[in-house]
């Protein structure tokens, strides 16, 4: 291949490095899938410190993922990708957000416009417009959510994609199999009645049912193309639902730079 390049026009041996380069990304990359939940200083009383992220250091990292060539992409262009519309990236990854937090739109939605990234918040559509109500105050204060309006804004700005983290926020283990439908097909049905898109995307709450057979195929009956659970690690781009959900990459407020580069690197922070 190389001996024939040599003779022909720069023109040509463009097109053929960006076609193997198109296939070398599909084959072989991975599907880094970095999960954060809140952006911001935790609140005094917070007991889930470490699910909270500073601006400075989240700014941090969308500096490495940069300087390290990658380009985040949403649910639906890798959606797009499996179907051969639009090849992936060469280094993708998809930077998550669970529970839909209002942080989301004060602190990270500035930072990945400026940084011109993307994101993906797993709404609990039951709580869009109110509070975290799942959870005990005792462990995590209150917080608000992020309302209807700052979503829309988020979706037209092209910086974020939304996906479905259900509709309570509720353990689906702790469910029957006709709750657990529910959870899945409503907060879908709902979530695209409201945002005029396709969801492709589901978040489990808690990551628990993702590795329970029957549960999981309870929220993919529901339609959901891509199930993200919470093992640390990274999928193959070449996704086979039947290999299990997609692993994601726990991003840690006590993280320093080497966690996150080892997450990005090996799948796996603090070897
Ligand atoms: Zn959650």
């Amino acid at each position: 291949m190389i001996v024939e390049l040599a003779g022909v026009g720069a023109a040509i041996a463009a097109g053929a490095s960006a076609r193997w380069n198109w296939w070398r990304s599909v084959v072989r990359a991975g599907m880094p899938t970095l999960m954060y939940h809140k952006i911001g200083e935790a609140p005094p009383g917070s007991k889930l410190r470490k699910l909270w992220v500073t601006a400075e250091d989240f700014r941090k990292q969308l500096a490495y993922l940069k300087k390290n060539g990658f380009a985040s992409i949403t649910f639906a262009e890798w959606r797009d990708a499996e179907k051969g519309l639009k090849p992936l990236p060469e280094k993708p990854v998809l930077i998550t957000f669970d529970d839909g937090y209002m942080n989301n739109y004060d602190a990270a939605y500035p930072l990945l416009r400026e940084a011109g990234m993307k994101g993906c918040v797993f709404l609990v559509y039951e709580t869009v417009d109110g509070h975290n109500a799942w959870h005990d105050p005792k462990t995590e204060p209150w917080l608000k959510m992020l309302t209807w309006t700052q979503i829309k804004e988020m979706q037209d700005s092209g910086v974020f994609e939304f996906g479905s983290h259900t509709m309570r926020h509720r353990n689906l283990l702790k469910l029957s199999l006709e709750e657990v439908r529910w959870e899945a097909s409503e907060s879908k049905r709902r979530l695209e009645d409201k945002l005029g898109r396709e969801q492709v995307g589901f978040a489990y709450p808690y990551g628990s049912g993702a590795y329970d057979p029957e549960v999981r195929a309870a929220v993919r009956a529901a339609g959901y193309r891509f199930d993200f659970g919470i093992k640390q690690g990274i999928s193959p781009s070449l996704w086979d639902p039947e290999s299990g959900p997609l692993k994601r990459l726990l991003v840690r407020g006590d993280d320093g730079m080497y966690d996150f580069h080892l997450n990005m690197t090996r799948g796996r922070a603090r070897l």
